[in-house]
């Protein structure tokens, strides 16, 4: 009868014993790669319930309509790069999308025209200067500007493949209501009123014309930018498109393919780098994640991998970045501990 034991009896042992060791390592590995449906809901709620109140900052002004944006709007969402949307708050107010189509658009140009394409004809370095600024341009003749602030956003906008000026338009918005997973429009107020008011942003694009570095009619150009920044979000929308970046370039909810892996791939690191103006190195240093934040009151933040996380609140800093969100955002990366470069050691 002994022997008829010893032998399961062996296996039985080592199966134990190894299930003793490898069972808590698998817990561990999973506690750092995967977040519950609680864990998630719970930062939310803390992350909503801790800053609401706040009463920092103040709407942008220099365009006008933004000033009369009701400045209480405070909408999260966060999407995971499988498709399951988690949100708190407003997530049915509208905000127009301002800069945050920038980091999209950037996209499609390194999607149509491949990235040498994008660092080449505009550049990828960081200006180190106020978003519209012509100081930028003019120090190094329309060279090495940065298509998340107005000269290289424009410049970026002038390079979206198209016949004429309505299809170029029908085109950018076609391919910001593909990441965000449905149809998106223009917000006409807001355009009205940046459109009157833009001589700025035309300036900028007659210098990078003057320079060889604009590629479409300047006036027509700045126009479109103009309408593409005044695209209507909310927080649910911008989550999805963040969710379309972490998952590859494929939206986790409507499935749809809007760019490749590969297009990603050059798209965050230029919104690690240039994501939230002047503030960008701050975000990052204390967020890990790369983002893209708009006047409008909007920031989307993407894990790559795990999720696009968006908040819409208004109130914006010295620095042109929403508040609130910059808070809520940084709190769910540390609450969720996914900032990508914690790294417990092997
Ligand atoms: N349409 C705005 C402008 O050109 C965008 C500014 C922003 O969100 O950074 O001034």
């Amino acid at each position: 009868m002994k022997k008829h034991f010893t032998g399961p009896a062996i296996p039985v042992v080592l199966i134990f014993t190894c299930c003793l060791f490898i069972a808590p390592a698998v817990a561990l590995a999973q506690s750092a790669n995967t977040m519950t449906k609680e864990q998630i809901n719970a930062a939310l709620d803390e992350a909503y319930t801790k800053f609401k109140e706040g009463k920092e900052g103040k709407n942008a002004d220099y365009i006008k309509e933004l000033a009369r944006v009701d400045s209480r709007i405070f909408g999260i969402a966060l999407v995971t790069a499988d498709g399951q949307i988690f949100t708190k708050g407003d997530i049915s107010s509208m905000v127009s999308i301002q800069s945050v189509s920038k980091a999209f658009v950037m996209a499609q140009v390194i999607e149509e025209q491949g990235h040498q394409a994008l660092q080449d004809k505009i550049g990828i370095d960081a200006t180190g200067e106020v978003f519209n600024s012509i100081v930028a341009v003019e120090r190094m003749r329309g060279k090495e500007i940065n298509p998340l602030v107005n000269p290289g956003a424009i410049a970026a906008t002038s390079l979206i493949k198209g016949a004429d000026s309505s299809a170029k338009w029908k085109s950018i918005l076609q391919c910001q209501s593909d990441f965000a997973g449905r149809q998106l429009s223009l917000n006409m107020p807001v355009y009205i009123s940046e459109a009157g008011d833009n001589l700025r942003n035309q300036a900028i694009a007659h210098l990078l014309l003057a320079y060889g570095r604009m590629y479409f009619d300047p006036v027509q150009s700045t126009d479109i930018y103009t309408r593409q920044c005044a695209i209507n979000v909310n927080a649910k929308d911008l989550a999805i498109m963040g969710a379309t970046l972490a998952n590859g370039g494929v939206n986790p909810v409507t499935k749809k393919k809007v760019v490749s892996p590969e297009t990603v791939m050059y798209t965050l690191p230029v919104m690690a780098t240039a994501g939230l103006y002047d503030d960008s190195g701050i975000w990052y240093y204390n967020s890990g994640l790369p983002a893209k934040s708009g006047v409008g009151g909007g920031i989307v933040a993407v894990c790559p991998g795990k999720f696009g996380i968006a908040v819409v609140s208004p109130p914006l800093d010295e620095a042109g970045n929403s508040v609130k969100a910059q808070m809520v955002i940084k709190y769910v990366v540390e609450k969720l501990g996914v900032n990508p470069f914690l790294v417990q050691p092997k």
